[in-house]
C-alpha cells in the first residue's frame, strides 16, 4: 500500500491526502509540483521521474473491503531529503537530460 507522506521533502509544504500538488517517485519519495519542476522531474534520491500521487478516497465505498482513509490513514511522519542543495543540483544536472523511461 502506498504511504501517503504529509509533506514535500524539499520545501516542507503540506501535502495532505487530497492534495493535487503531490508527486511521487516509484519509491514513494514525495515532493510538491513546484519542486518537481525545479528538479526537472528527477528524484533527488533515486534519480527516477515523478507522477501525480493518486488520491485515496475518504469513504470506504466497499465496506467489506475496509479501504479508504478511515481504514488506511495518511502517514504523519514528515520526511526531509538528506541531501544538500548543492548535491541535489549536481545529481539533477547529471541525469535530467535522460528521459525517465531511459534512465
Ligand atoms: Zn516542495
Ligand atoms: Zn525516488
Amino acid at each position: 500500500m502506498l504511504e501517503l507522506r504529509p509533506n514535500c521533502e524539499l520545501c516542507d509544504k503540506d501535502l495532505p491526502p487530497a492534495s493535487l500538488e503531490a508527486r511521487i517517485c516509484s519509491y514513494e519519495c514525495t515532493y510538491c509540483a513546484d519542486c518537481v519542476e525545479k528538479l526537472a522531474n528527477t528524484c533527488p534520491t533515486c534519480g527516477g521521474g515523478f507522477a501525480p500521487r493518486p488520491i485515496r478516497p475518504n469513504a470506504a465505498y466497499r465496506p467489506e473491503l475496509k479501504l479508504g482513509l478511515g481504514n488506511h490513514p495518511a502517514s504523519d511522519k514528515r520526511r526531509y531529503s538528506k541531501f544538500t542543495a548543492e548535491d541535489i543540483a549536481a545529481h539533477v544536472a547529471r541525469i535530467k537530460s535522460i528521459p525517465p523511461e531511459e534512465r
